[in-house]
Formats: C-alpha cells, sequence, structure tokens
C-alpha cells in the first residue's frame, strides 16, 4: 500500500456508508492521516478507520451553506502546510457532486502534493444494495446522473427536463428530495409517464435503508406520507421493477 507523505492531501471517497465498500487506498489512507476533514454524510464506521487521527467535521448539508467552499479550501492548503497527511474524506465519490474537483483545483493553486482515491457512489453502489441495478441488459442502455439542486438550494434552471426524460431509460437523482414535486412535474410534461416506476433509497447500504416503490404521478406525494428524507437517492426508470426479484437485503 502507498505511503503518505507529509504534508499531502489525499481525497478520499468513503463510498455510500456500509465500511465494507471502502477501498483497500480508503483504508491505508484513513490508517495513515494525520488529520481527517470529512463531510457529514460519512458514517461513523468508516470513521472508525482513522482510529488515531483528528476528526474534523466540514460540510454542506442539504444545500445549506454551512460553511463556504474557499474556507475548505484553505483549511486543506493549512493543514497540509502544517506538514500533516490530510484526507479529504466525502461520502460516495469525491467526483461525483462532491465539490471534488473545487478542492483538487485549490491545492494545485497552492502547490499541495495530492492524491484521489475513488468511492463507490450512492446513485450505483446504493441502488444495488436496494436490488436496483442502473443498467440491465434488457431494459437500459443509458443512464444519467443529476443533481437535484445546485449550489444555491435551487433546482437547476439550467436542466433541459424534457431532453433528460427521453436521454436516458434510468435517470438516477442526487439532493432531488425538496423538488420532487417540480423534477417530476416537469419530466411528465415533457413526455414521461406518470406510471414510470420510481425508487427512493434513504440511507443506502447502512442499517436503517429505507426503500420507498413509487411512480412519477406519485412521487411527491408518496415521499411526503412516508416521512423519507436525505439522504436519499432517486431513480427513475423501468430498472426499478427488477427490485422485486433482485432485492437481496
Ligand atoms: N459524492 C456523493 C454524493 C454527494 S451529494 C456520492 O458519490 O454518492 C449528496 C447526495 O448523495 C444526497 O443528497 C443523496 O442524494 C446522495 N447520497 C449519498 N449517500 C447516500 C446514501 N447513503 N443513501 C442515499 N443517498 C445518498
Amino acid at each position: 500500500m502507498s505511503d503518505f507523505p507529509k504534508g499531502e492531501v489525499w481525497l478520499v471517497g468513503a463510498g455510500p456508508g456500509d465500511a465494507g465498500l471502502l477501498t483497500l487506498h480508503a483504508v491505508a489512507a484513513l490508517k495513515q492521516a494525520d488529520i481527517v476533514v470529512h463531510d457529514a454524510l460519512v458514517s461513523t464506521d468508516v470513521l472508525a478507520y482513522a482510529d488515531g487521527a483528528e476528526l474534523v467535521l466540514l460540510g454542506k448539508r442539504g444545500g445549506r451553506p454551512s460553511i463556504k467552499q474557499p474556507e475548505i479550501n484553505a483549511r486543506l492548503v493549512a493543514e497540509a502546510r502544517a506538514g500533516k497527511r490530510v484526507v479529504r474524506l466525502k461520502g460516495g465519490d469525491p467526483f461525483m457532486f462532491g465539490r471534488g474537483a473545487e478542492e483538487v483545483l485549490a491545492l494545485v493553486a497552492a502547490g499541495v502534493g495530492f492524491r484521489v482515491i475513488p468511492g463507490i457512489t450512492a446513485g450505483i453502489g446504493g441502488l444495488a444494495y436496494a436490488g436496483i441495478p442502473a443498467t440491465a441488459r434488457q431494459v437500459n442502455s443509458s443512464v444519467i446522473f443529476l443533481t437535484g439542486h445546485d449550489h444555491t438550494g435551487l433546482s437547476p434552471e439550467g436542466i433541459d427536463w424534457q431532453a433528460v426524460g427521453k436521454a436516458a431509460g434510468m435517470i438516477v437523482l442526487y439532493m432531488a428530495m425538496r423538488h420532487m414535486a417540480e423534477i417530476a412535474g416537469r419530466l411528465m410534461d415533457g413526455g414521461l409517464a406518470g406510471d414510470t416506476p420510481v425508487a427512493v433509497v434513504m440511507n443506502a447500504s447502512l442499517p436503517d435503508m429505507r426503500v420507498l416503490e413509487t411512480t412519477l404521478a406519485g412521487a411527491a406525494r408518496d415521499i411526503a406520507a412516508s416521512g423519507i428524507g436525505a439522504p436519499a437517492i432517486v431513480s427513475i426508470g423501468k430498472g426499478n421493477l427488477l427490485r422485486e426479484q433482485m432485492m437481496w437485503r
């Protein structure tokens, strides 16, 4: 396993929560780290691997700007310059709606050495824990990953929802819970059938995982009635129907 030089920042994907989904590189990084700067999605089981390190929670939650990105970047640079082995630990994969690119660019600008350790993203691995394949040969040959809101917390105006509905056999939405009614409405306006199967997977891969099966037309109502909330991944498409046979947990 690679040696973690002092003064570097390693950007590490923690996966969706089940510590068994950490990579060997991620475990090696956590074991060697002096400080682990993690976001709110990282599970306690994963943090347990960093037993010798200082743990710092710095992250955003649900689009609320609890801390500004430049402050996080500055902290990473400062800890590295103090000679520490810094792990920046993010839920899922750091480059999947995780601001990993912004942080790497800040490290590049500051001349700080870094490494990237990818993780299992909720939109693939999390769905798998609910028995939902992101692709299945008979069902879909394309999948699209989208964020339900942008950095301001609003549903992204820039997205052509009509085109999205036509483009892919499976639509996987991150951070979409607060905008489900609007997103479903736009997809149906764009021609996607109201009875298109929808699955909502909360706390995917964790012991308290919950799965709601619904339809595009019923999604917002059923989400509200079920009490399911963030963090949840939403999948839209016929592949959700395979869950009936493929559910394993
Ligand atoms: N980098 C992360 C995503 C960060 S955005 C990844 O690759 O998975 C945060 C969103 O990810 C949440 O709002 C939710 O939509 C999704 N998410 C992350 N972990 C999750 C989990 N364990 N269960 C369900 N959704 C999760």
